[in-house]
C-alpha cells in the first residue's frame, strides 16, 4: 500500500557515521521501524579488497563507535556475520522487512551487491532505496554532463563541476528525535547477540595495531582540531607539506573518509566557510578542497572505466611489459631495499597503515618506472592490504599516475631514493625513527649508509650488508635504462598516453619548481631534461 511506513533494514557498507547520512535519514523518515545493520561478510570483504590486520582493527573500532553513537540516540547497531545474501533473506523474513536502504557506491563489487539486493527485493517483495553519500556529487550527473563518459583530466573535470555548481549541502546530523519518530528496534534487548565481534573472534592478531583509532568520533575530533587552525586550512598547499615529518603534515583524515566515518561534503562546506572568512586562500589543485576534488576525480573515472584496477583491458592505461621479479618485489614490500628512505616509508606503512602522499610517491616510483620496473598492480595490491585508507578508485588511480601509466606524463622526472627525503629531513630523523638499526649513523651517511667508511659503520653499530642490506639496485643505471623503456612505450602508444593528458603540471611538483630552477641555473643547463627530485 502506498505511503504506509516501512519496516526497514538500513544496511551500512561504508558510510559508518551519523552526521550527513542522507540514506539513514531517508530510512528514518519513511519507516515505522529501522534496523541498523552491518553484515560482516568476510568472504565478500576479502574478495572485494584484500584487507590487512590494521584495517580490520580500524573497521572493528569504527563499528564499535557507531554502535555506541547509535545507542546514545536510543537505537543500536546489529552486526550479523555471514554471507550477505543469506543474512538478508533470513532477516527480511524474520523482521517482516518492506524496505532495504543503503548508500550507493561506485565499486563494481558493491554495485553487484546492490543488484543482487534489488533482485532479492523483487523476489521477496521489499523496496530498495540507495542514495549517494560517499562522494561530493552524484557521480552519474558528472558523467551525464560529460556526454556519458568520464572527464579524463582534472582540468576537464573542474570545468564540468563549474557547470554543475557546488555539491549538495550535507543533510542534518541525526538526533534522538529522528530515532524517536520510529518504534524502538525490538531486538534492542538482544543487542548482545548482534555485538561487534572482538578481533580474536575473527582470529585477528592484537599484536599489530595502528596508532590511528577508527570511528566517526575520532574522525570528527581530528577534523575539528584542524578546523581551529584557520590560517593553516586557508593556506594549505599540498606540495609544501612534508613527507617525512614525524606527525602527519597533511590532515590525516583519509582513513576516516575511506570508510565514510567522515562526510566529504561536510568537510567541503566547512572549508568553504573558512575560505569565505579569509582574505586569501589556496586553490585547486593544491588546496584542501582541491584534494577532495582529486578524490572525486578518481571516483568519477573509476566508476566508468572498465578494469580500472588492472592494466589489461583498461583503455586509459599504457600497456607495459613490466618485469616479473618476486624476489625484488618482496624486498620492496618488506622494507629491505637497502635505501633507508624507501625502507623507512615501507616500515611506517607496515606499522601504522598511513604514509604521506609524497612518501607514497617515493615508494611507488621506486617500484615501477624509477628503479625496479615492476607492475603498478603489484604495488597497488600491497597498499590495498596495508593502508588504513585503502580505496578502490584512489589507490589504482594514483598508482597509474605514479607509474606514468595514465594521468601523469612528465615521466622524465624520476625521484631519487637518496635525495628526495633529504631536502625536508636532512638529519634523517624519520629514518632513525622507523629504522632504529641506523639510528647511530651520522647524518652525512644516513640516506646512503653504504658509503660510510667501515670505521663509521662499526661506530654506528651497524655493518651494511650484514645488519642492514646493501642497496638492491644501482639507482642511476636502473633509472636511466627505465627512462628509455618508458620513452619507447609512450611513443608506441601515443594515442593512449594522450587520453589522460592535459597541460596542467603535476600539482606535487609546483612548489618544487622555483627551487629547481635556482638549482639548475647554478649548475648550468643539463644535457637533457631529466630531474632527480
Ligand atoms: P590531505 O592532503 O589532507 O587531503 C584530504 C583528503 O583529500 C584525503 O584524506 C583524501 O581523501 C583526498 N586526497 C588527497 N590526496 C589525494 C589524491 N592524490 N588522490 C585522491 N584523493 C586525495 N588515498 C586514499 O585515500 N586511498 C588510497 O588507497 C590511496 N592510495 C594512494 C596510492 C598512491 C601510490 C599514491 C601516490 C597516493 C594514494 N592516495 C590514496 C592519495 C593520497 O596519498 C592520500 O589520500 C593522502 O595522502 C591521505 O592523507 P591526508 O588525509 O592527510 O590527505
Amino acid at each position: 500500500m502506498p505511503n504506509m511506513p516501512h519496516r526497514t533494514i538500513h544496511l551500512f557498507r561504508k558510510g559508518l557515521r551519523l552526521h550527513d547520512n542522507p540514506t539513514l535519514l531517508a530510512a528514518l523518515e519513511s519507516s515505522e521501524v529501522v534496523y541498523p545493520v552491518y553484515i560482516l561478510d568476510r568472504k565478500f570483504l576479502m574478495s572485494a579488497m584484500n584487507m590487512g590486520t590494521l584495517r580490520w582493527h580500524f573497521l572493528l573500532q569504527s563499528l564499535e563507535d557507531l554502535q555506541r553513537n547509535l545507542t546514545k540516540l536510543g537505537s543500536c547497531l546489529l552486526v550479523i556475520q555471514g554471507e550477505y545474501e543469506l543474512v538478508l533473506r533470513d532477516h527480511v523474513k524474520k523482521w517482516n522487512i518492506t524496505q532495504v536502504t543503503l548508500d550507493a557506491e561506485i565499486e563494481p563489487f558493491y554495485k553487484e551487491m546492490e543488484r543482487t539486493i534489488q533482485v532479492l527485493g523483487g523476489e521477496m517483495g521489499f523496496d530498495v532505496l540507495s542514495l549517494m553519500g560517499h562522494t561530493l556529487y552524484d557521480i552519474r550527473r558528472i558523467l551525464d554532463m560529460n556526454g556519458g563518459t568520464p572527464p579524463l583530466t582534472y582540468k576537464r573535470f573542474l570545468h564540468i563541476l563549474s557547470v554543475l555548481g557546488d555539491p549538495d549541502m550535507p543533510v542534518q546530523n541525526l538526533t534522538i528525535e529522528d530515532f524517536q519518530r520510529c518504534k524502538p528496534v525490538p531486538e534492542l534487548r538482544l543487542a548482545e547477540c548482534y555485538r561487534v565481534p572482538l578481533p580474536e573472534d575473527l582470529e585477528i592478531s592484537r599484536d599489530s595495531q595502528s596508532p590511528w583509532r577508527g570511528g566517526e568520533t575520532e574522525g570528527l575530533q581530528r577534523l575539528e582540531q584542524h578546523l581551529k587552525n584557520q590560517g593553516w586550512i586557508a593556506n594549505f598547499t599540498k606540495p609544501k607539506t612534508i613527507p617525512n615529518s614525524l606527525l602527519p603534515s597533511t590532515t590525516g583524515l583519509s582513513p576516516y573518509f575511506s570508510l565514510g566515518c567522515l562526510s566529504v561534503r561536510s568537510f567541503f562546506y566547512r572549508l568553504s566557510n573558512i575560505y569565505a572568512q579569509s582574505k586569501n586562500h589556496s586553490l585547486p589543485p593544491v588546496s584542501l578542497q582541491g584534494q577532495l576534488l582529486w578524490r572525486e576525480f578518481f571516483y568519477t573515472v573509476a566508476s566508468a572505466t572498465p578494469n580500472f584496477t588492472k592494466m589489461a583491458g583498461n583503455p586509459i592505461c599504457l600497456q607495459i611489459n613490466w618485469y616479473q621479479d618476486a624476489e625484488r618485489l618482496h624486498k620492496w614490500r618488506m622494507a629491505q631495499t637497502g635505501f633507508p628512505w624507501i625502507d623507512a616509508i615501507m616500515t611506517q606503512l607496515h606499522q601504522e597503515g598511513w604514509i604521506h602522499h609524497l612518501a607514497r610517491h617515493a615508494v611507488a616510483c621506486f617500484l615501477t618506472r624509477g628503479d625496479l620496473w615492476i607492475s603498478w598492480e603489484e604495488g597497488m595490491k600491497v597498499f590495498e592490504e596495508m593502508l588504513l585508507d585503502a580505496d578502490y578508485s584512489i589507490n589504482a588511480g594514483n598508482w597509474m599516475w605514479l607509474s606514468a601509466s595514465a594521468f601523469f606524463h612528465q615521466y622524465t622526472r624520476i625521484f631519487c631514493p637518496v635525495r628526495f627525503g633529504k631536502r625536508t629531513d636532512p638529519e634523517g630523523q624519520y629514518i632513525r625513527k622507523y629504522l632504529p638499526v641506523l639510528t647511530n649513523f651520522p647524518s652525512k651517511y644516513i640516506y646512503e649508509p653504504w658509503t660510510a667508511p667501515e670505521e663509521a659503520q662499526k661506530q654506528a653499530g651497524c655493518i651494511i650488508g650484514q645488519d642492514y642490506p646493501l642497496p638492491m639496485i644501482n639507482h642511476k643505471e636502473a633509472s636511466d635504462h627505465n627512462l628509455q623503456l618508458m620513452k619507447q612505450v609512450r611513443e608506441e602508444q601515443y594515442g593512449t598516453a594522450q587520453l589522460t593528458r592535459d597541460d596542467m603540471d603535476d600539482p606535487m611538483e609546483m612548489g618544487l619548481k622555483r627551487e629547481r630552477s635556482e638549482e639548475n641555473s647554478k649548475k648550468g643547463k643539463r644535457a637533457r631534461n631529466r630531474e632527480q627530485t
